[in-house]
């Protein structure tokens, strides 16, 4: 007879949901001998994911979508039954605030870089010098061949300081919330690097691929995924389609340490109790990873991995509260403009579905770099921070009908320059030394919901490979 082999999931945040979500199935699907346990030190599921309803509005605390492009997000939500739930964002314009101005993202831009010149060239967020800096980038030649450099010196190098501080940067903060001048390039966008390496020239090499695609597709079209009743839903619809007699769920329960025996894992926590396990999926951040097994020093070349703390507040309005009617799903703020809010998404242009009629419902950001004390703040000091700043901007007086504060502490891990290097002497490390331990989620390969739910899938076939061996 065959023995029931145990495998432990650490962390119930989505990547450690999908993880167990597709173990179950392919352990079903092939019938497996084996049992999970996916174990989550909070009191509830789905780590960063959480929504609010109140008033009719659905406010999300953590992630509002996910991006269309990268397909396993969307692919988890149609197997689990949420197809008919998934939305798009309406698409209109999206506004950076420069000095004191908001200013249209100009058409053709990915991600703050020029696929297209001439929207550019008119747009009146970069003065002439800067244009013309911009333009050197057209008669470039191509830097060394090099591992990794940070995002910030190879886009100055391209495109100079304006386009990387006015439109680059606060772009990217959305994502990453990091310093530009010590992410990594090459976990974030290595197609970038490629394209240089090919042409030279960025602009060029963007002609030459996206500016194509562009052409044929010349209406903007939606690029994000929500779901109707919030993301919260994918959590408790993965969580209901777990049958007990495969995956078994402990919440309010964490992981102190790990130890490995002879044959597999020793899982010590907090209740004191001691779980076996031949094969654990750590989806945790690599803080976190690094205090289970504090005894292996292979973390330390991630040394003190930073995550950047960032809040957000929700406000509730009426629309009669919004004096000029906003025509745009919302804007990011450079870093040289004298306010204290990253971002704000006018939520309820972008995803309709979240707000009731005749209201409105405004996402303000704040939290970046050199400025990350302000998640220690009260509620009341976060909203009035974000009120002034919506005055100054939006001519917004109203005093908001609720609001909701979150704070995020630690929660956007940086990769810094060498990340994936380091991943790779990681994974020959675990391979090594801990055989049947795997890593995924946003500390590691992708910190974008489709990016750990691939992170997720792949970890379960990797796990499925070592014990089938
Ligand atoms: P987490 O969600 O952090 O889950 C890890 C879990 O592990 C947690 O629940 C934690 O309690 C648990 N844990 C930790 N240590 C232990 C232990 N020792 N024992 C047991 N359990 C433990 N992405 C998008 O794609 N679109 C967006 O719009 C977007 N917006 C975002 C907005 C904000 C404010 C933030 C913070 C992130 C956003 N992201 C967005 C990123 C995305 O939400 C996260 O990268 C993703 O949710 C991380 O999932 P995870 O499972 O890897 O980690």
């Amino acid at each position: 007879m065959m023995t029931t082999k145990e495998i432990v999931i650490v962390g119930g945040g989505i990547t450690g949901l999908t993880t167990a979500y597709y173990l179950q199935e392919a352990i079903k699907d092939n019938q497996l001998p084996y049992k999970v346990t996916l174990i989550e030190a909070s009191d509830k599921l789905g780590g960063k994911i959480e929504t609010v309803k109140k008033q009719g509005f659905t406010i999300e605390r953590g992630p509002d979508s996910f991006l269309i492009r990268k397909e396993a997000a969307a692919r988890l939500a149609r197997r689990i039954g949420l197809e008919d739930q998934l939305v798009k964002n309406n698409t209109g314009k999206s506004f950076v605030l420069v000095g004191e101005s908001l200013h249209e993202i100009p058409k053709g831009s990915f991600m703050g870089i020029p696929t297209k010149l001439s929207p550019f060239m008119l747009s009146k967020m970069f003065s002439l010098k800067g244009k013309l800096r911009m333009l050197r980038d057209l008669s470039i030649s191509k830097k060394e061949a090099q591992s990794d450099q940070s995002v910030g010196e190879f886009f100055r190098y391209h495109f100079g300081n304006e386009l990387l501080e006015h439109l680059i940067e606060p772009l990217l903060s959305g994502i990453y919330a990091g310093d530009i001048d010590q992410l990594s390039l090459m976990a974030t966008f290595p197609q970038f690097y490629q394209m240089e390496q090919e042409y030279s020239s960025l602009i060029k090499a963007s002609r030459q691929t996206m500016g194509q695609k562009d052409k044929k597709t010349a209406k903007k079209s939606s690029k994000f995924y929500s779901l109707k009743d919030g993301l919260e839903s994918l959590v408790t619809q993965v969580k209901n389609q777990f049958d007990s007699s495969i995956v078994q769920v402990l919440t309010t329960t964490k992981v102190n340490h790990i130890e490995k025996k002879p044959v597999g894992y020793h899982l010590l926590l907090d209740n004191g109790e001691v779980l076996t396990a031949d094969s654990v999926a750590l989806t945790t951040s690599v803080k976190q990873a690094q205090r289970m097994f504090s005894q292996y020093d292979f973390w330390e070349q991630f040394g003190e991995m930073k995550a950047t703390s960032v809040a957000n507040v929700a406000m509730a309005f009426d629309q009669a509260a919004i004096p000029t009617d906003i025509d745009g799903t919302g804007f990011v703020v450079s870093r040289n403009s004298d306010y204290r809010i990253t971002a704000c998404t006018w939520t309820h242009k972008k995803w309709p579905t979240t707000t009731p009629e005749n209201k409105a419902l405004l996402r303000c950001y704040v939290g970046k770099p050199g400025d990350e004390e302000v998640v220690n703040l009260t509620d009341e000091e976060i909203v009035a921070i974000a009120l002034k700043d919506l005055e100054k901007i939006m001519g917004i007086t109203a005093k908001p009908d609720f609001h909701v504060v979150t704070r995020w502490r630690d929660s956007m891990p940086q990769y810094t320059v060498g990340h994936l290097e380091r991943l790779e002497t990681l994974s020959h490390d675990l391979d090594d030394q801990l055989p049947g331990v795997f890593v995924a989620g946003n500390s590691y390969r992708g910190i974008g919901l489709p990016d750990c739910i691939r992170q997720g899938e792949q970890v379960v076939d990797q796990i499925i490979t070592f014990l089938d061996d």
